[in-house]
């Protein structure tokens, strides 16, 4: 498999399965606390930005003609924002190509999270195209489950993202905290998250990349998908390649095949298993025998999942994309009518409360 992306989050391990970076070993807990107050409910004032990305020359604007909203203090639609509009908290944490740090809008106090991108490893990655359809993409999105993203500027050097602050960090980081959860509290991730690939299918939108590292928690505790940078829009002929972790691709994508939205139906039911069990279903020792589990859909199922736990992921890790579970129908699966009824909130996650086994 051609190298293109490291998928190194904090926390998964980087191992031989997982082939990737060994530079990203951020641990946030160790930052100093907040340099100043989130507001529960951040204020919010609706503004109109124009600012356009060029990664080679930060004077002239791209082509892509976006336009994001960030709440905040300005109403000239003209006016760009820059690293002076905001004041800088605590790192949130640490991806390949640069920093996540909380910050503050100067005028209105509203609290995003600011990406901070190396303009050069962005050119030396070759991921120029990754970071600009990232911005196109999840600019326009909007949904509840989806982590907004206001806006973006740019200086010599860095290219910052404003983003929605997800208060709870990486769900990665929750789970390996509580080792596994109870169905309902999976089946109420698995269902919001559903809906949001429902919203994002409907835009026409795939993501691709979905997994833990990929999935923030907001303030409420809810699920919010983050990181675009793999997503497309389909139609398309666009080819992946990547490194990272394997656990979470479908069958057609390990073997080069074109590939569909069906592609995140299976990563939903990859998720769904993590979730319940603490470890992906196609874990191995090695790669090849990740990729041989895949392929023939080798899967064990722990003695404590129920029954129609195991139907669902069951009807979502199928070979043939054709026959996966379309999304509108596991959201209305007896496991999910069960434990994640209508209005139904994850439990607030205490990291004291010890881990399931
Ligand atoms: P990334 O570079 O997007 O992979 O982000 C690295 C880490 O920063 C994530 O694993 C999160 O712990 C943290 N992070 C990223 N974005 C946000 C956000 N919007 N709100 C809170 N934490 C974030």
């Amino acid at each position: 498999m051609n190298v293109q992306k490291c998928g190194c989050k904090e926390n998964r391990p980087q191992n031989s399965v997982r082939a990737g970076c060994s530079s990203c070993s951020t641990n946030p807990h160790k930052m100093p606390a907040d340099s100043f107050k989130v507001p529960a409910v951040p204020i919010s004032r609706p503004l109109h930005t124009s600012t356009k990305v060029n990664l080679n020359d930060n004077k002239e604007p791209c082509s892509s003609g976006l336009k994001c909203d960030l709440p905040g203090k300005k109403d000239d639609k003209k006016k760009s924002w820059s690293l002076s509009d905001f004041d800088l908290g605590r790192p949130l944490g640490k991806g390949k190509f640069g920093n996540v740090y909380l910050a503050r809008e100067k005028e209105s106090h509203y609290v995003v999270a600011l990406k901070v991108l190396f303009k050069s490893q962005i050119l030396d990655s070759e991921i120029e195209h990754q970071v600009r359809r990232e911005v196109e993409i999840q600019c326009r999105l909007r949904h509840p489950n989806i982590l907004r993203m206001y806006g973006y500027f740019h200086d010599e050097k860095r290219i910052y993202l404003i983003l929605e602050y997800a208060k709870h960090g990486a769900l990665y980081k929750l789970l390996k905290e509580r080792g596994r959860f109870d169905e309902k509290t999976a089946a109420i991730y698995v269902r919001d998250l559903t809906r949001a690939l429902v919203y994002c299918h409907a835009k026409k939108v795939i993501h691709r990349d979905i997994k833990p590292e990929n999935l923030l928690i907001g303030h409420n505790w809810e699920l919010k998908i983050a990181d675009f940078g793999w997503s497309v829009h389909s139609p398309s002929s666009r080819r992946m390649t990547l490194c990272g972790t394997l656990d979470y691709l479908s069958p057609e994508m390990i073997e080069g095949k074109p590939h569909s939205y069906a592609v995140d139906i299976w990563s939903l039911g990859v998720l769904c298993y993590e979730l319940l069990v603490g470890l992906p279903p196609f874990d191995a020792k090695d790669s090849s025998q990740t990729y041989r589990k895949i392929r023939y859909v080798i899967i064990k199922y722990p003695e404590f999942i129920s029954e129609k736990a195991k139907d669902l992921m069951g009807k979502l890790l199928v070979i043939n994309p054709e026959q996966r579970l379309p999304l509108t129908s596991v959201l209305q699966h007896p496991w999910i009518l069960e434990n994640a009824p209508e209005g139904a909130v994850p439990p607030p996650h205490n990291p004291e409360q010890g881990q399931h086994h």
